[in-house]
């Protein structure tokens, strides 16, 4: 077994299932100690943490539909383990909103909460966690976005906004922080077999969406965890700022 995350503090936001529950497994095996976070499943994410290698893992609850509780979580996750070294913004919500279908009400209050849970949260705890690495020498930053930045959202516009803010915040990000030996990347995954995307997989949609890929599928949760752990731990470090595509060549962008 590999542990290049050996005894680093890794809190992993939307851990109690889909991507995040598999960030959180390859983290613990690579040697992490997890912060598995959970919106509101604490059942659930107690049983991924039962299930994790090692038993230095604890559970961390934060609704993040509310920006200004996101630094309190890293602050408990420091107060937990004395330190955190590797944060995984991987929590989100899509919401559809088709433009000429929900009323004026209904269209903004999706941009609210799909902005606030994908965007502000995850920019409130790179800062906080940022502060926190600066002070023990450094860490590493992985947020989750989407293929949707880049291929659009035409049913869930303020999703796709909200994942192209979050790959141009980890940009910015990566220059600010690469002076505190901080590295930030961004994955932009394509359609994941999750809850997330199972009403379109399982619709009439379905084969289209795999069809998409020359591989006539979509991703595994296993397989984007895999690319997050390899940012976490080994990458180079002049990867900074980077935002993987981990699409099944869906969607090439030149
Ligand atoms: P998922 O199965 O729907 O799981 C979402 C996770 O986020 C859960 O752990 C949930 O926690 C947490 N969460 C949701 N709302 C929250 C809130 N208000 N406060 C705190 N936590 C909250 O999603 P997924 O498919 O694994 O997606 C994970 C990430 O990958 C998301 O950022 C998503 O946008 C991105 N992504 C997914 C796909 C896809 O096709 N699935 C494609 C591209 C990108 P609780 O259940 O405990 O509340």
């Amino acid at each position: 077994m590999t542990a290049e995350l050996h005894d680093k503090v890794c809190l992993v936001t939307g851990a109690s299932r889909g991507i995040g529950a598999a960030i959180a497994t390859l983290l613990a095996e690579r040697g992490g100690k997890i912060a598995v976070h959970y919106g509101s499943n604490e059942e659930a994410a107690q049983a991924v943490c039962n299930s994790l290698n090692g038993d230095d893992h604890r559970i961390f609850g934060c609704d993040l539909a509310d920006a200004a509780s996101a630094p309190n979580l890293v602050e408990r996750v420091v107060k937990a383990f004395g330190r955190i070294d590797v944060l995984v913004n991987n929590a989100g919500i899509y919401i559809a909103h088709p433009v000429l279908k929900v009323s004026g009400d209904e269209w903004l209050q999706a941009w609210r909460q799909i902005f606030e849970v994908n965007l502000v949260s995850p920019a409130a705890l790179c800062q906080s966690a940022a502060k926190a690495m600066a002070t023990k020498g450094g860490g590493r930053i992985v947020n989750v976005g989407s293929r949707g930045a880049f291929r659009g959202e035409p049913l869930g516009p303020a999703y796709g906004a909200s994942k192209a803010a979050l790959h141009s915040m980890s940009q910015s990000l990566a220059v600010a922080l690469a002076p505190d030996n901080i590295q930030v990347f961004a994955v932009a995954p394509g359609f994941v077999q999750t809850d997330m995307a199972k009403p379109l997989l399982e619709s009439e949609a379905g084969d289209g969406i795999r069809g998409q890929s020359p591989l006539n599928r979509v991703g595994t949760p296993e397989e984007i965890a895999e690319a997050v752990a390899f940012l976490a731990s080994t990458a180079p470090e002049f990867m900074i700022g980077g935002v993987i595509d981990i699409n099944g060549a869906s969607y090439l962008r030149t």
